[in-house]
């Protein structure tokens, strides 16, 4: 035991002795192929901590169990006292609001607390939870450095935070890139919430740096969710609450003939019309205690909603006078803006030789408490905006038999997707049955996008790789295959 301890601690001194010069001697910008790569992760809401950096660092969502119960008997002994719901709910709104005290923003949109997340500065090789990396982003830069080594870097911010400074957190990060690799350029892979980081940092900083962008999963045309909830159009409806069931319950045959029984017989319409009640009844409330206090100067959110729910979201959060938020409301005007030059710059940046893939998925029910709900998504967000707004049949649904594309080959053979309205129909995949932001390590997709970040050739886009088709279906374990 002892003398292969010996071995084994031998080893690691020459090894460790030998690797860096092995890498200082051999690596040559002029001559290299890999292309640094950064991986923007999406939104990590339980990845938030007060004190970062420092021994009192804490999860900012924190459940304090005791301040939990005692509110919650509260709420029931006082509600039994008076026959009324009214301070049942108060008490559960208090509790929510409770438990994301340390995410709260205020009113200018800056952080309440001193809330932040962890960062990665070091190429992702130096971070353990990245070389052993599985599921979504964790899996995509483990596949990155097994690529292209210490070219590989991990971006992590505070998702609540304005996007334009996030984009200067970004752009320290690509320069510092540039800077230990010697690389001119890098690739971007931008997943989910990341989507709007990157184009805040390509608004900002511009794309001299980037020589191709993956938009994964992404919200670079927002997310209906968002929306919704700042435009306060929160609803449980039936149809939306049994997809849901039944998706989940797809594999237990017995369950999910129940769920079918229960569809006929109105239980979902049933539970649906409750929590219904509940919601009209304490939407003021709970918009007052949780919605607003916690998501109100979230700017990241603001940045995610679409155009046409732009003045519900005023009339929602700021009761319809911008006027009352004059820190806020600029900077929110600041991303509404971005948003509207999205298109025109991801122009630009492909007549500059930038190239750009989107990759989005569909056919998994979205979560059913708003009003968009009803959408194709992959259980997170919704495929029209992922797509960069394709023409998207409902959950469930297809277009329809006479439906006719603008182009019949941007129509999904299951007639579900038409890329023909998408923004970039030519450089997008769409993926059916693929979980959202589907990087899982040692999968059909990590090799996928293991070849969107690494494949050099002059031509990026979708199925310019016969293996990669414009169109793939996803097995739940991330295999995939061609749609046709
Ligand atoms: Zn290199």
């Amino acid at each position: 035991m002892k003398k292969i301890t010996g071995i084994i601690l031998a080893l690691i001194i020459v090894l460790s002795s030998v690797l860096p010069v092995y890498a200082q001697s051999e690596h040559n910008p002029e001559t290299c192929t890999d292309v640094p790569v950064l991986v923007i992760r999406g939104m990590d809401f339980g990845g938030l901590y007060t004190d970062v950096g420092t021994d009192t660092q804490q999860p900012a969502i924190r459940a304090d169990l005791k301040n939990i119960v005692v509110n919650a008997v509260k709420g029931i002994l006082l509600s039994m006292i008076n026959l009324s719901f009214d301070p049942f709910v108060e008490s559960v709104a208090d509790i929510a609001g409770g438990i994301f005290e340390y995410i709260k923003m205020n009113p200018d949109g800056t952080s309440k607390h001193n809330t932040g997340a962890i960062q990665y500065p070091l190429a992702a090789m130096n971070y353990e939870a990245f070389v052993n990396g599985v599921d979504s982003e964790y899996g995509m830069i483990r596949a990155m450095i097994e690529e292209v080594g210490d070219h590989a870097y991990y971006f992590n911010y505070d998702w609540r935070i304005d996007p334009f400074v996030v984009a200067d957190e970004i752009n320290a990060t690509v320069e510092r890139m540039v800077a230990e690799t010697g690389h001119d350029k890098i690739n971007i892979a931008c997943c989910s919430m990341g989507g709007i980081m990157t184009l805040a940092y390509l608004t900002e900083y511009g794309y001299d740096r980037v020589n191709r962008v993956c938009f994964m999963s992404s919200t670079f045309c927002g997310a209906q969710v968002c929306s919704d909830l700042l435009a306060g159009q929160l609803e449980i409806a039936p149809d939306t609450l049994y997809n849901i069931a039944n998706d989940g319950t797809k594999d237990i045959p017995v369950v999910n003939f129940l769920m079918k029984v229960l569809k006929y017989t109105g239980v979902f319409k049933l539970a649906s019309s409750l929590a219904g009640k509940i919601t009209d009844e304490y939407v003021d409330m709970v918009n007052d205690k949780v919605l607003n206090s916690v998501f109100g100067g979230t700017l990241s959110f603001w940045g995610l909603v679409q155009p046409e729910d732009r003045q519900g979201a005023i009339d929602f959060i700021m009761k319809g006078k911008p006027e009352d938020y004059p820190d806020l409301y600029p900077k929110v005007q600041a991303l509404w803006a971005m948003i509207d030059g999205r298109n025109a710059l991801l122009d630009e940046m492909l007549e500059n030789g930038v190239q750009i893939a989107v990759v989005a998925h569909y056919d998994t029910p979205l979560i059913p408490v708003f009003e968009g709900a009803s959408m194709n998504g992959d259980g997170i967000l919704e495929t029209y905006q992922m797509s960069g707004y394709a023409t998207v049949a409902p959950y469930g649904e297809t277009l329809g038999d006479d439906y006719v594309a603008e182009n019949p080959e941007y129509l999904s053979p299951d007639r579900v997707v038409d890329l023909s309205t998408a923004i970039l129909p030519e450089y997008t995949y769409i993926i059916k049955g693929a979980a959202h932001v589907g990087g899982s390590y040692g999968t059909d997709y990590s090799d996928f996008f293991v070849w969107l970040m690494t494949y050099d050739g002059e031509d990026f886009y979708a199925g310019v790789n016969p293996d990669y088709p414009r169109f793939m279906v996803s097995g739940d374990d991330l295999s995939l295959k061609a749609f046709d």
